[in-house]
């Protein structure tokens, strides 16, 4: 095809075309992309290649202006070009940059599973977190953490019992954690404990008690928030907790956990004393060994930092 703008205009003129599609096709004719494309491609394409291809040169001024103009398109997300095919004109349609931010957004998210946990934790940041002289050794020990963990993600690696009071940000260094490790591809469970035993014990009785227990136990990096928050029977105790910690420890996977309590609270205060004001310090006193097995204590002080 040697001059394009020729061809098309005969195009326009010369065919038995009808009104009406004159009209549709003169400003397709007459488009600026249309006519840089078969101005790059004249050597693949004829007149007779351009004629046939009216409808497809129509389909994508028209695509092309509801995507520009954020309207519902044929393909939501896709943007259509022109490319040829066979020496025919044809529309293709490739991923939008904003497809592709928001499937990277989507990837990331499912890379931070949540059960029960404040919407929060997916702003969590290290680059937020206020280093305030007490805090500091909180984050040093979790960058550490990351880093080893990074390096070496086959072996295992203590993890963290983040210990403080209400609001000092316990939750938010978790999730500050969990989402620098999505950042290179890992996996973490966080859950809100309290609600997952409430959860466990509902589910008592339906068969799919085992199957819930199994995807937290078997997480390959598991956070547990807010261990001691509420008062937890044998049961939760034994059954839940116990199984969960049992279960990660023959296995070596790293294990987080916050909680209001020290690890000395929380074994004589907590986990010591059964629903029925009964003394079990055997039983307290296993289950925390498993604990420090799995993390070592940080204590996070600080100012409350919830806003109300
Ligand atoms: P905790 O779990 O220790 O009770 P949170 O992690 O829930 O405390 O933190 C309390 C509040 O302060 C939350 O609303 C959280 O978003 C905010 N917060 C905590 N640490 C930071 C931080 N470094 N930067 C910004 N906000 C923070
Ligand atoms: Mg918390």
């Amino acid at each position: 095809m040697e001059n394009v703008r020729k061809v098309l205009t005969e195009l326009m003129s010369k065919r038995k075309l009808d009104t009406k599609f004159q009209n549709l096709m003169s400003s397709v004719y007459e488009d600026a992309d249309v006519l840089a494309f078969c101005e790059a491609h004249k050597a693949e394409l004829s007149s007779d290649s351009v004629a046939r291809s009216a409808s497809k040169l129509y389909e994508y001024v028209q695509e092309r202006d509801k995507f520009n103009r954020h309207e519902p398109t044929l393909m939501p997300g896709y943007q259509p070009v022109l490319i040829v095919n066979n020496h025919m004109i044809e529309v293709s349609y490739k991923p939008s940059k904003q497809l592709l931010a928001d499937e990277k957004q989507r990837e990331f998210n499912s890379r931070v599973k949540s059960v029960n946990m404040p919407k929060m934790i997916r702003r969590a940041h290290f680059e937020d977190f206020y280093p305030d002289e007490n805090r500091q050794s909180a984050l040093n020990a979790a960058l550490d953490f990351v880093q080893a963990y990074e390096t070496d993600p086959h072996h295992f690696h203590k993890a963290l019992y983040l210990s403080g009071s209400f609001g000092v940000g316990k939750t938010y260094l978790l999730g500050a954690i969990a989402n620098e490790l999505a950042s290179q591809e890992f996996v973490s469970t966080l859950v809100h404990f309290p609600s997952f035993a409430v959860e466990m014990k509902n589910a008592i009785g339906e068969n799919n008690l085992a199957e819930k227990l199994n995807i937290i136990k078997e997480a390959p990096i598991l956070m547990l928030d807010d261990v001691g928050a509420d008062a937890m029977s044998s049961w939760v105790r034994d059954e839940v907790l116990g199984v969960i910690l049992e279960y990660r420890m023959q296995n070596e996977l790293p294990t987080f956990f916050s909680s209001n309590f020290s690890m000395d609270q929380l074994e004589k205060e907590h986990l010591k004393i059964n629903q029925r004001g009964e003394s079990e310090p055997l039983k307290a006193k296993r289950l925390m060994e498993r604990i420090k097995f799995l993390a070592t204590e940080v204590t996070m002080v600080g100012v409350n930092r919830r806003q109300s």
